[in-house]
């Protein structure tokens, strides 16, 4: 797109957004903001935070860069989590990443013995990321790590697709580890929930493009303990016995959501 376009567009889509906006809602948040979900997710544009809900001003404390990292932003983490305390930090990474492939590049490039476990990537290795400059490699490469742990299982799945999914829910699981490092006192203590999760739009957990998938919740990873931490916090609902239709219907959801990508 031109870049005269680009502006046009910035200006009139803005006009637009003031038109249809609620003054009211502006006025009573002024001067302050009380989110309920810090969201740590990563940068890319294909992610946005719309798939949480049409309206989520002064509801979702959002915190991106490439790969959904929590060192590289572990100051405005804690400034959601310890000022405006909000109650659940959401870690969400997504399908197709990119900071992930890099990251996959990265360790299959520098171990033979990786190659052979890892023959399904034909596509990956054929990119060149000798150009990028050392930002962004320096920014990206701590994700090899987490990559690293997932490479082994891969020959377990043989689907790029699928593969790329399962480093994403690896690097979560990662992620989440270091947070839980920091905050898991408060985690024990019911004063943080901390879910993790993996946003779908290429259809590698289901046919439903666009789903998020929630793979980790405070750490716990098995499937069937995943589901049963999340029923439980739904339990919590007032009124939400399991004979209700509200803990039915999201009960439903729970069994279609809450799942990983296993090996
Ligand atoms: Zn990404």
């Amino acid at each position: 797109m031109e870049v005269a376009n680009i502006f046009r567009h910035l200006l009139l889509h803005n006009e637009a957004f003031v038109q249809n906006a609620e003054a009211t809602k502006f006025l009573a948040y002024a001067t302050h903001q009380n989110p309920y979900i810090t969201m740590l997710t990563c940068a890319d544009s294909r992610v946005q935070g719309d798939i949480l809900g049409k309206d989520i001003f002064n509801k979702v404390f959002i915190i991106r860069n490439a790969g959904n990292q929590f060192a590289v932003n572990r100051g405005s983490i804690e400034y959601a989590l310890f000022v405006l305390n909000t109650p659940v930090m959401l870690v969400l990474g997504h399908t197709d990443c990119g900071a992930v492939k890099f990251a996959t590049h990265a360790c299959i490039t520098q171990s033979k013995e990786v190659v052979n476990l890892a023959k399904s990537f034909d596509n990956l290795m054929q990119t060149d990321y000798s150009s990028l400059s050392r930002e962004i490699k320096s920014e990206m490469l701590p994700l090899a790590i987490p990559i690293e742990r997932g490479i082994p299982d891969l020959r377990k799945i043989q689907n790029e697709m699928k593969e790329l999914a399962y480093l994403s829910q690896i690097n979560v699981d990662y992620q989440i580890e270091k947070a839980l490092k920091y905050y898991g006192d408060r985690v024990k203590e019911n004063k943080l929930t901390i879910i993790g999760g993996i946003y779908d739009f290429v259809g590698a957990y289901s046919k439903q493009l666009g789903r998020v998938l929630i793979t980790n919740i405070n750490g716990v990873i098995n499937p069937i303990d995943i589901q049963d931490s999340a029923r439980k916090i739904v339990k919590r609902m007032p009124n939400y016995d399991e004979k209700s239709e509200g803990y039915k219907i999201v009960g439903k959801l729970i069994d279609e959501k809450v799942t990983r990508i296993t090996v």
